[in-house]
């Protein structure tokens, strides 16, 4: 396509495109739409004072201290592109092709919503002195005294980062308690049978993991919970317990919303008004792999949505986003990954024993693979992910053998 079509609306000036959100799925739209050689204006607005930055250290060498920062190598000036950070914007005119923020109305002619998600908070716990989230690099920021200090420390939530994060706490020397409502970590993720051995990883490393209970109440050095135990809490309470999509300021906009607060994108990830796309972790999206809309707060999403976005702007062609979901977790000496999605599935199949340092639960929906969580064994990953993507007819009794690479145990 040339530039004059591709770039231009109707053989007039270059088309101005903005994106909203400078996170993963944001700096990618920007980068992906320059690969692909669009020339015409390109702003991206953050509404973090930082340069635009990487989350998942947040949680890992960032809160230990390790790293000072994570920010994106990306040179936005070379780019030419127009970053305007600490700037929220607060509302979406459609009809008049304007964004409103408080320096002014921003106007677009294409727009990008990559505003990401907001962590869910602790009810009755907002601004109490001694909570935490951990979404942001100020949060991260606020956490590093809290484990050199080395407070008690309850963690709420057993999902991903509240595992990654009672990791760094214990490095750190604290004590942890992390108190879960569900019986088992990772219960709104993973079925009962594979996520249960990972309880074990939360005693082995020191810390104490409180099942079937919830925060109560905080107060001042105490956690009281509905099972009517109190933790000591140094003052320092680290809540985990998930994230919705950032889509507040879209209210009123006429642009279609998902139950779940996502932007409901089509195929190709344009949402429901023209010339507005969405990607990353506040956007939905339907899946003809899997038969059902999904809604990924992972990393790797943020990384390949925007491709497809930039292409489909550039080109100005529907082009269909369908991934094999990935992410990976760091957590208690282990590199844990997932690829795909086992929704569907009819039959879960081990490799290898969960008391070992390493092993991998395989799903499959009528003989085809359809999704795979390795612990310490990134080789299964990597060539899990290819037969995912490829459709491939499994041989169970091969598959269960951990000696057979999987990319041998076709059918
Ligand atoms: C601590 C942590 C650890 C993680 N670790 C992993 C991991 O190990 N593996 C993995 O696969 N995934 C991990 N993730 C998830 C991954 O980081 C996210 O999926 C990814 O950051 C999503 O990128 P995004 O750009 O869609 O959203 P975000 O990263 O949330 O970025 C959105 C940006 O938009 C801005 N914004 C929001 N509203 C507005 C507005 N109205 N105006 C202007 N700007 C706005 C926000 O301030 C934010 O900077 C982790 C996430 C966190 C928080």
């Amino acid at each position: 396509m040339s530039e004059q079509t591709s770039d231009r609306a109707a053989g007039e000036r270059p088309r101005n495109v903005v994106v909203v959100g400078a996170g993963m799925a944001g700096v990618q739209t920007v980068v992906a739409l320059r690969e692909r050689g669009f020339t015409g204006p390109v702003t991206l607005i953050g509404a973090e004072p930082h340069q635009p930055y990487d989350r998942p250290p947040l949680s890992k060498a960032v809160l230990l201290g390790t790293a000072e920062d994570s920010a994106f190598d990306v040179d936005f000036e070379a780019l030419d592109i127009t970053l305007r950070l600490g700037l929220d914007v607060t509302g979406l005119r459609a009809a008049a092709h304007e964004l409103d923020t408080r320096d002014g109305p921003v106007p677009y002619d294409v727009l990008v919503i990559a505003t990401g998600a907001e962590p869910v908070g602790l009810p009755g716990a907002d601004g109490v002195p001694g909570v935490h989230l951990l979404r942001t690099l100020d949060d991260a920021a606020r956490l590093r005294p809290v484990l050199e200090r080395q407070h008690d420390v309850v963690v709420v939530g057993a999902g991903w980062i509240g595992a990654e994060f009672t990791t760094a706490a214990r490095a750190a020397g604290c004590a942890v308690t992390v108190v879960e409502a569900a019986g088992r970590p990772l219960a709104g993720t993973l079925p009962a049978e594979v996520a249960e051995p990972m309880a074990a990883w939360y005693a082995e490393s020191g810390a104490e993991l409180l099942t079937g209970t919830r925060v109560a109440r905080v107060e001042p050095g105490a956690v009281h919970l509905t099972d009517g135990q109190t933790v000591p809490a140094g003052a320092v309470v680290v809540v985990g317990i998930g994230a919705r999509p950032a889509t507040g300021w879209l209210a009123g906009s006429g642009i279609a919303l998902g139950p779940d607060g996502s932007v409901t994108a089509d195929g190709s990830l344009r949402t429901s008004l023209p010339d507005v796309h969405a990607v990353g972790d506040c956007a939905s999206f339907p899946s003809a792999r899997y038969g059902e809309r999904l809604l990924v707060h992972h990393w790797d999403n943020a990384l390949q949505g925007p491709r497809t976005v930039a292409a489909v702007i550039a080109d100005g062609l529907p082009r269909t986003y369908d991934p094999v979901p990935y992410f990976w977790s760091e957590q208690f000496g282990r590199f844990v990954q997932y690829a795909g999605h086992h929704a569907g599935a009819d039959t879960l199949l081990r490799r290898g024993d969960p008391a070992d340092p390493g092993w991998t639960v395989c799903w499959l929906r009528q003989g085809v693979l359809v999704a795979l969580l390795a612990v310490s064994r990134p080789r299964d990953l990597a060539q899990g992910r290819r037969l995912i993507e490829a459709g491939a007819r499994m041989d169970p009794e091969r598959v269960a053998d951990p000696s057979v690479p999987l990319k041998s145990a076709t059918s």
